[in-house]
């Protein structure tokens, strides 16, 4: 160990996505030094996985080693799509990353590619930990965060604490029932908030209403159709892309007031690119709190937009990686 592994600790954050998997060292104040990524390549063998992810972390400490920090991390973050089994970070037949990281628990495959410990959490929760350490939700002890993107997901602070459930499962908010008679949802049941207000859902409810019948100019945008396209649509004054993100903003809505019911947050933060991609959904979601939810809760509990972007499951998981070493 040389004087600079003293005086330029790091750690290693990874961000193990359904498409990339990325992979960063962040120092002691919380700066981004070195990012690289990768392609999840969910549909390759384990085996393969693990080589890919061993190359990553090799040029990383490579990279952190050149720009003047330590040579090796003093502890491993995980932020990965869930479920997530806590303790382990076993990877419980995650519906977005396919077969080859079924089952494989990440504390233990990192930690035999890295002396160091291993912190892992769903990706929702460390992108929680990052709002609330340096993000929209700094100095708020009682968060919601809600995210919609591809997916939809979320999680909860309480007291400043993580709330887990007994396996790790607590927080999984894009499967609240907003409509049981709405779209098919991936995990079998109908009008889930994930099926109704994601990115996809968003297309797939454009395209229903076009074999429908109805007319709008998405009839002739390029396959297959994507919730952007659908935004997109919306902002030069189509009808039917209106409609659809309309419906979607008002389940949103009345997913927020049962999200604030149930416990009572101070906040409510929005990612995602779909939630940020919509400034009028935060809004009508926050009015809709002080309008339905019951008191206390509806007078102070706010809706908020996200601060961090895409880094925030990276500098979350560095946040719970120097927390192994406090
Ligand atoms: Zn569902």
């Amino acid at each position: 160990m040389t004087v600079m592994d003293h005086v330029n600790p790091w750690v290693l954050a990874i961000d193990l996505g359904g498409t990339w998997t990325r992979f960063a060292a962040i120092d002691a104040g919380g700066r981004l030094v070195v990012r690289r990524r990768r392609a999840t390549g969910s549909d390759l063998e384990p085996e393969r996985i693990r080589a890919g992810w061993r190359a990553e972390l090799e040029a990383v400490a490579v990279d952190a080693g050149r720009a003047g920090l330590a040579a090796a991390p003093r502890a491993v973050g995980v932020g990965a799509t869930g479920p997530v089994e806590r303790g382990s970070g076993r990877l419980l037949d995650p519906p977005n990353t396919g077969p080859g990281l079924a089952g494989l628990a990440l504390v233990a495959e990192f930690g035999a590619l890295v002396d160091a410990p291993v912190a892992v959490e769903r990706d929702t929760n460390a992108a929680l930990i990052a709002e609330h350490t340096r993000g929209a939700a700094r100095g708020a002890d009682h968060v919601v965060y809600l995210t919609l993107s591809t997916g939809v997901g979320g999680a909860v602070l309480e007291g400043g604490r993580l709330l887990h459930g007994r396996h790790g499962g607590a927080g999984e908010l894009g499967h609240l029932v907003s409509d049981p008679a709405g779209p098919r949802c991936g995990c079998g049941r109908r009008g889930c908030l994930e099926a109704i207000a994601s990115g996809p859902a968003l297309a797939a409810e454009a395209s229903r209403r076009i074999a429908a019948g109805a007319t709008s100019a998405l009839a002739s945008a390029p396959e297959p159709l994507t919730g952007a396209a659908v935004g997109v649509a919306a902002q030069r004054g189509d009808a039917l892309a209106r409609a659809v993100l309309d419906a979607a903003r008002d389940a949103v809505a009345r997913a927020v007031v049962d999200i604030a019911n149930a416990f009572d947050p101070e906040l409510v933060v929005v990612g995602g690119s779909v939630g940020l991609g919509q400034p009028g959904w935060i809004d009508t979601a926050e009015r809709a709190v002080r309008a339905r939810a019951l008191p206390p809760t509806r007078d102070g509990c706010r809706v908020v937009p996200a601060d961090l972007g895409d880094d925030a499951v990276l500098y979350g998981a560095a946040a719970l990686a120097w927390d192994l070493r406090a």
